[in-house]
């Protein structure tokens, strides 16, 4: 018989160890205020970035908005 408490426990989103979800963490859903800052970090770092390497698929589509009549 295990005496674990019946704390209510998830993996962490950055490096996957045991994180407690309740209002004692206050970095939930992760570990540590570590991982919460790396992938906070991660997470601007990806939406400021321009992905110039990416062929712009956008770009080459030819729309026709431009040939839209105005009002
Ligand atoms: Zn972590």
């Amino acid at each position: 018989m295990s005496r674990q408490p019946p704390l209510r426990s998830l993996r962490c989103p950055h490096c996957g160890q045991p994180a407690i979800a309740t209002t004692d963490n206050a970095f939930r859903p992760f570990c540590s205020e570590r991982c919460k800052l790396i992938d906070l970090g991660a997470w601007l770092g990806e939406a400021h970035r321009i992905p110039l390497a990416t062929p712009p698929d956008d770009v080459l589509d030819p729309s026709d908005e431009s040939s839209v009549p105005g009002p």
